[in-house]
């Protein structure tokens, strides 16, 4: 984890910006336009997200609305700083459902006992779903720019939802790509589905597109078909061991990818991929 809060915001294509914040190096993006800026995720509580709110006062032109790329909390628990002020929120249709299952169970037993993860900051967050739930490709026009939003089939979550601003050729996509570190196997992944997923993406994704990952620098579209790679070779490696019957303690996960992920996460991923019937 590097970069940070400090960098302030970089122009990262016409118009667009992301902002690394600590903690977690989370990517916050604004997409300006002459009539009003789009933020894209809220960080981790609705302190930080006030924080996003200041910071986009440097554009010049008002917050006219947010998006969530999925329901996780780096990306979402600042929610409720953006409806406070009645600016819409837009993100997969989902959230909603994933917050019920996991983020808020998860939420309640922290917030009870902050000493299970203190290095969260969650004592006044209230779970906010998108106000614009999304089920389908939906292009909205917001302070003068077009932004297309597309929800992905299940991946780092069954609420994955890319970004694009067409006009100047750039996607935000959330933590289905990590630049800073290996993609996430974490609450509600699906990694079985994840890879076919990215690949699917990339049919429309140009060569000279720059994407910014949910963690880290941008990146382009040879580092997103390399990601889809690696995670079509763990689908791979988790079909293998559901085939044979193999537990999820006894697979050797081979060496191209037990060097890119912590074995740990490796077998997250076999527990979720051959522990539910949704992965199928
Ligand atoms: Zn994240």
């Amino acid at each position: 984890m590097s970069a940070g809060g400090d960098g302030g915001w970089r122009e990262v294509a016409a118009g667009v910006f992301q902002r690394r914040y600590d903690p977690v190096d989370v990517s916050v993006g604004a997409i300006v336009g002459p009539a009003g800026v789009v933020i894209v995720d809220t960080r981790n509580n609705p302190r930080e997200g006030e924080e996003i709110l200041r910071d986009a006062e440097e554009f010049g032109v008002p917050v006219v609305a947010a998006v969530n790329t999925h329901a996780h909390y780096d990306h979402s628990f600042g929610n409720q700083a953006f409806a406070a002020r009645g600016i819409p929120i837009y993100g997969h249709a989902g959230i909603a459902a994933h917050y019920e299952r996991f983020e808020g169970p998860r939420l309640t037993r922290v917030q009870a006992d902050p000493g299970r993860e203190p290095d969260k900051d969650w004592a006044g967050v209230h779970l906010t779903p998108p106000t614009v739930p999304v089920s389908a490709v939906t292009v909205l026009t917001a302070g003068g720019r077009e932004i297309e939003l597309q929800p992905l089939p299940p991946g780092h979550t069954d609420t994955d939802l890319a970004v694009r601003v067409p006009d100047a050729a750039v996607w935000l996509l959330g933590d289905v790509i990590e630049q800073s570190g290996a993609p996430m196997f974490g609450s509600g992944s699906y990694p079985l589905r994840w890879g076919a997923a990215l690949r699917g993406l990339l049919e429309r994704i140009g060569p000279a597109d720059v994407i910014v990952p949910g963690h880290g620098e941008v990146v382009d579209r040879a580092f997103v078909a390399e990601q889809a790679r690696l995670l079509e070779e763990v689908a791979a490696m988790v079909r293998r061991a559901i085939e044979a019957g193999t537990p999820v303690d006894d697979v050797l996960p081979p060496d191209e990818l037990a060097a890119y992920w912590p074995d740990w996460m490796l077998r997250s991923a076999l527990r979720a991929g051959s522990g539910s019937e949704m992965q199928k």
